[in-house]
């Protein structure tokens, strides 16, 4: 054999089976996300609150806002899959409303799933990676990380957050081959934009210059290939998925 034809051999065998967690993976993104992992031939497991588990993955009750649960979670994935070499933080909430309207807790509700809840899990998982001397970190951010947006002050902050901790952990761990990008995704078919008022819906579709909404599976295809060895030199990045929505940003 050339050893061309041995070194794609030793990348396929690399970048099949390996110990994936997707936190909020039983629906919307995170769903697809671990769909295309499982389809890759990775061991998948996916945290979840409610729900049904899809077959083929591992199911781990978990709620981001308990470090506990966590905790637990991961166990229980490291005692059947081993330590986990791909970390998608995934889950997230909206509680939209104008600043003036916008409770503390609104505010800190968000911040505690979506930008604490991605730090407990990446903090939990790095303890893995650094052993493993390898390990994919991606977050699931938003392009109002980016544009901002009217009503979504805690939203947007959060989803901003999730930049500085992967731009943070890829000059702490970047040296241990440990890549942490993240994914700002543009109008995705799920139930969390189901949810949006008819006129916003409408407003959003006129600014996105593809003309259309997304399909969950086109920001999985992007999570796969940035966990993947061909985006072994790619960290700290930002990568939209947005059909244009937030060019520039
Ligand atoms: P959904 O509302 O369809 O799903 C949200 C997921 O997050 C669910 O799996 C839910 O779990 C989980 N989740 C929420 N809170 C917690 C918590 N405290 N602990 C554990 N899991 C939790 O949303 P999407 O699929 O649309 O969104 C997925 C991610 O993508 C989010 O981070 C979102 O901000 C982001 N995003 C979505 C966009 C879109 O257009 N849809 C655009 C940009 C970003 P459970 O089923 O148990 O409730």
């Amino acid at each position: 054999m050339r050893w061309q034809e041995e070194e794609i051999v030793a990348n396929e065998q690399e970048q099949t089976g390996r110990s994936v967690l997707v936190t909020g993976g039983t629906r919307g993104i995170g769903l697809a996300i671990a769909q295309a992992f499982l389809a890759n031939g990775d061991k998948v497991a996916v945290t979840y609150r409610s729900g049904e588990v899809p077959e083929g993955m591992l199911g781990v009750k978990a709620d981001v806002t308990d470090a506990e649960s966590i905790d637990a979670a991961f166990t229980e994935v490291e005692a059947q899959h081993g330590p986990v070499e791909v970390l998608v933080a995934n889950a997230g909430v909206t509680k939209d409303t104008l600043l003036l309207r916008m409770s503390e807790e609104d505010f800190t509700s968000v911040i505690d799933t979506n930008l604490t809840g991605a730090f407990r899990v990446v903090k939990r998982a790095s303890k893995g990676m650094i052993r493993l001397k390898k390990g994919r970190v991606v977050l699931i951010s938003s392009v109002v990380g980016l544009l901002g947006s009217a009503g979504q002050i805690n939203y947007a902050a959060s989803k901003s957050g999730l930049i500085g901790i992967a731009r943070s952990l890829t000059r702490e761990l970047g040296s241990r081959g440990i890549t942490a990008n993240v994914v700002a995704p543009g109008y995705i078919d799920t139930d969390m934009t189901a949810a949006l008022p008819e006129d916003m819906k409408k407003q959003y579709m006129q600014s996105i210059p593809a003309g259309r909404f997304a399909d969950p599976s086109e920001v999985a295809n992007v999570v796969r290939w940035l966990s993947s060895d061909e985006a072994a030199y790619i960290s700290g990045a930002v990568i939209p998925v947005d059909g244009g929505l937030g060019m520039g940003h």
